[in-house]
């Protein structure tokens, strides 16, 4: 690291902890700070008590339109458009903020937490490359995420037309969104 000042460290690591607190990979980590990974590993271990989650992040684009992923995801990211629209705020610190006030929201209507700040980040990585984008539903008018390559004049969403199968929450996802599950209790310190 070439940054030598202890201010800039000190916020690197500020960041760093509030998003090891909100559930981040250890990826999200790396791409959003300049800490080394070494120091990271650190970090996570003394934050969680745990070593962080090893391997690739198994996320793809099409969890994000299955029913209940797809409504938690479009509410995500109507809070976190409007953050980057109305509160001048950017990349991770926008996402942090809207992802917070998602947190609220889920709590207060006693909703499970089924998007994942990392989830929640490649979201946005993912509308910013153009795989997935939002989509107005033509019955209540919302914002929803669907695949870019998906014709979505018509769009209507998961809320206006819930499916059958909506109501059987698959459970692995639930599993997931726990983070801590997949993790290296082995090398904890
Ligand atoms: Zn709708």
């Amino acid at each position: 690291m070439k940054e030598k000042s202890l201010l800039s460290e000190a916020r690197q690591i500020q960041l760093a902890t509030e998003l090891v607190k909100l559930g981040a990979r250890l990826q999200v980590l790396e791409a959003n700070t300049k800490l080394s990974r070494e120091r990271l590993v650190r970090l996570y271990k003394e934050i969680k008590g745990v070593s962080p989650p090893k391997g690739m992040l198994p996320y793809s684009e099409d969890w994000f339109t299955s029913w209940q992923p797809n409504v938690h995801s479009s509410l995500f990211i109507n809070i976190y458009n409007y953050m980057v629209k109305y509160a001048h705020v950017q990349g991770i610190d926008a996402i942090i903020r809207s992802y917070k006030l998602y947190l609220e929201h889920i709590e207060i209507n006693q909703l499970p937490r089924v998007l994942s700040l990392t989830r929640a980040w490649t979201l946005v990585r993912f509308l910013e490359s153009k795989v997935l984008s939002v989509a107005t539903c033509v019955e209540c008018n919302g914002n929803f995420i669907v695949h870019s390559l998906e014709i979505h004049s018509h769009h209507v969403c998961g809320l206006c037309h819930v499916p059958s199968r909506a109501g059987k929450t698959k459970k692995v996802e639930a599993v997931e969104t726990v983070d801590m599950g997949h993790g290296d209790h082995e090398h904890a310190a």
